[in-house]
């Protein structure tokens, strides 16, 4: 077996960056060929696959690329999504064996030295540094428009501690929303965004996440506030108040001057989040399975079985299905849902 040595161009990987994003780069950097450095990694370990495979050497590429020993495995556990899973009796932590990192997206070249690099990190689309947006195959500076980087430093502190990333569900259901109101009235802020960052009006597709993002940062923050949902969800309010409400806090977030107008993508989800309550309590009541189900569980557990992210957020103490819950149904298997991927809601 040969001695692995440190290669002589070093560089350091980005937060989050993943293994093979890094060995692409520090390929580069030494004028290698990713598949040359890989057969150099084989020959120290002739059990790694004989494609680059992600996971298979971080012990090896941290060898040769001068790194602290353990890099990759605290870089990917500092940037685990918290969620709640059974080891913290259902609230929301970090727990190594249920939790994920963010899905994968691209860096900023900037902060990559020009490259391209692949990082998994709990922050959103945009580099504060670089004020530079790199998400959704868009690389645009954002630097004339002071909105964005707010709305990334709330994503990074409020929601990505809750468990929200780019893709878990719930800045997708708060697009959705705001798409389905600006079909009807329009989003005012979205021309003077435009102008700002494009020299002209208003964007041809209004309904981009690029252009409502911080307006989707700020839906997504009052959504997922336990103390809202709860107020929401209440009991007292029928189905048409949920709606209004639910309206209301679009129209509060894009500042609009035009009349209260109905939502209907505000109907669909209040329905879909009550049928996932009440699906809950079917599982709290269930008598078919050998340890009880609680409450906490159950929310998470619907949250996944019934693609409904907001039950993630909602603290069981403020709970009560309205019409009652129907006859008891088991809850699903931990396992089969506690580390699940979570899947953006599909409103019916
Ligand atoms: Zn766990
Ligand atoms: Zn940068």
């Amino acid at each position: 077996m040969q001695t692995l040595r440190e290669l002589p161009i070093r560089i350091r990987p980005l937060e989050g960056e993943t293994e093979i994003s890094y060995l692409h780069r520090l390929a580069n950097a030494n004028a290698l060929s990713e598949a040359n450095l890989w057969s150099h990694l084989r020959g120290t370990d002739p059990s790694l696959p004989f494609k680059p495979t992600a996971g298979k050497a971080p012990y090896l590429l941290e060898a040769v690329g001068g790194l602290e020993d353990g890099w990759f495995l605290r870089s990917r556990t500092r940037n685990l999504l918290p969620r709640r899973c059974p080891h913290a009796n259902w609230k929301f932590n970090t727990c190594t064996v249920c939790c994920r990192p963010p899905a994968e997206q691209p860096a900023c070249r900037r902060c990559a030295h020009g490259g391209d690099a692949v990082v998994q990190h709990r922050a959103g689309p945009i580099c504060t540094k670089h004020r530079q947006w790199r998400y959704n195959e868009l690389d645009v500076n954002i630097a004339a428009v002071p909105e964005y980087v707010r709305a990334e430093l709330a994503l990074r502190k409020h929601l990505t501690t809750r468990g929200i990333g780019l893709e878990t569900g719930e800045l997708q259901l708060a697009s959705h929303l705001l798409r389905d109101w600006a079909k009807d009235a329009g989003l005012p802020s979205l021309t003077e965004r435009r102008t700002a960052l494009t020299g002209t009006g208003t964007p041809e597709d209004p309904a981009d996440f690029f252009w409502i993002f911080p307006e989707a940062v700020r839906v997504t923050e009052v959504l997922t506030d336990p103390l809202f949902l709860a107020y929401l969800l209440d009991d007292r309010w029928t189905r048409a108040h949920q709606a209004e409400y639910l309206t209301s806090v679009i129209a509060i977030v894009v500042d609009s001057q035009s009349p209260a107008h109905s939502l209907p993508a505000a109907d669909t989800i209040i329905h879909h989040v009550n049928e996932a309550i009440r699906a809950a309590h079917g599982m709290v009541g269930t008598r078919r399975t050998s340890r009880a189900c609680t409450m906490r569980r159950a929310l998470v557990a619907a949250a996944r079985t019934h693609r409904a992210c907001l039950l993630r957020h909602l603290d069981s103490k403020n709970v009560r299905p309205n019409p009652p819950p129907p006859r008891s149904s088991p809850a699903p298997r931990t396992r089969d849902f506690a580390a699940a991927e979570h899947l953006p809601d599909l409103p019916r």
